[in-house]
């Protein structure tokens, strides 16, 4: 199988688009090490269903807003799984509000979460990628890392970091078979997205169904959510030998939202 032998980090992976690219990972083989929070019971039934396909399969629970838990969780991941070949930075936070009345701390989480916790798994598993000579490193960006949108102040500046920590990333690695790149989807249906409706109902003094067509998908020309499964096959994508000339690189997969 495609990643028989390799050894994947796919954060935020108890749910939504980090959970999809877990198991299509998973289902080639690879050795995952899932993070995310969530119910013991149905964490260990996704590990039984990614066993399935073949390769090693844990969970660390790591908040990732604490950098010595995510040191912890990559040793652990090295011990239990091999070093790591993929990392996917995947775990992310939104909250709309605006920029006035942001709470100070959820500036402070977003920013760790979306940006800096990355910034820690990038720095203490390159070591590994470098020692073997192949890596595959792919950061879940977002449409907004190209755009803004009011009222996410810094949902929007820790996504354009995030893109162009990638590229700074992509530059100083790109002789040494490790890739670097970011996807940038545009809405997709997830527990992230349907939790931010009432807060755009709230801010925006609009019923449920406006929030889905006049706000949600109101940027998405195709006038439909991305689903998990078309980024987790961008993310298995990148990870092929034929993936290998793509680096630096920020996919969109919007619906057509960054083209107007
Ligand atoms: P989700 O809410 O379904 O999943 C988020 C995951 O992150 C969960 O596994 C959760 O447990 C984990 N997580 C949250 N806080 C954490 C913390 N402190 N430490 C460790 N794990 C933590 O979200 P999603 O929609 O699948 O989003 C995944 C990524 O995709 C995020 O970076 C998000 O910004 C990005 N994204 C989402 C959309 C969308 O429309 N859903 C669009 C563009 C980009």
């Amino acid at each position: 199988m495609l990643l028989s032998g390799k050894t994947a980090l796919v954060t935020g992976s108890t749910s939504g688009i980090g959970l999809a690219t877990a198991k299509a990972l998973a289902a080639e083989g690879a050795n995952v090490m899932l993070n995310g929070f969530g119910e013991p019971d149905v964490i260990e039934s996704i590990c039984g269903t990614l066993e399935q396909g073949g390769g090693k399969i844990a969970h660390d629970g790591a908040d990732l807003t604490d950098p010595a838990q995510i040191e912890a969780m990559i040793a652990r991941t090295a011990r239990e799984l091999g070093t790591i070949d993929i990392l996917v930075n995947n775990a992310g936070m939104q909250h709309v509000a605006p920029v006035d009345e942001f709470p100070v701390e959820k500036w402070d989480l977003i920013i760790a979460l979306n940006l800096t916790a990355p910034f820690h798994a990038i720095r203490l598993a390159l070591p590994a990628m470098k020692r073997k000579g192949w890596g595959r490193i792919i950061n879940t960006a977002s449409a907004h890392s190209l755009v803004a949108s009011p009222n996410k102040a810094p949902y929007v500046a820790s996504k354009h970091g995030i893109a162009g920590m990638t590229k700074s990333v992509a530059l100083e690695v790109a002789k040494e078979g490790i890739t670097v790149n970011c996807i940038s989807p545009g809405y997709v249906w997830t527990p992230m997205v349907e939790n931010q409706i009432p807060d755009q109902m709230r801010t925006r003094g609009l019923t449920r169904e406006q929030v889905m067509e006049d706000v949600l998908l109101a940027a998405q020309p195709t006038k439909q959510f991305v689903q998990v499964d078309q980024v987790a096959a961008l993310a298995l994508f990148l990870c092929r030998e034929e993936a290998s000339a793509i680096t630096g690189a920020n996919i969109s997969m919007d619906g057509g939202w960054t083209a107007q």
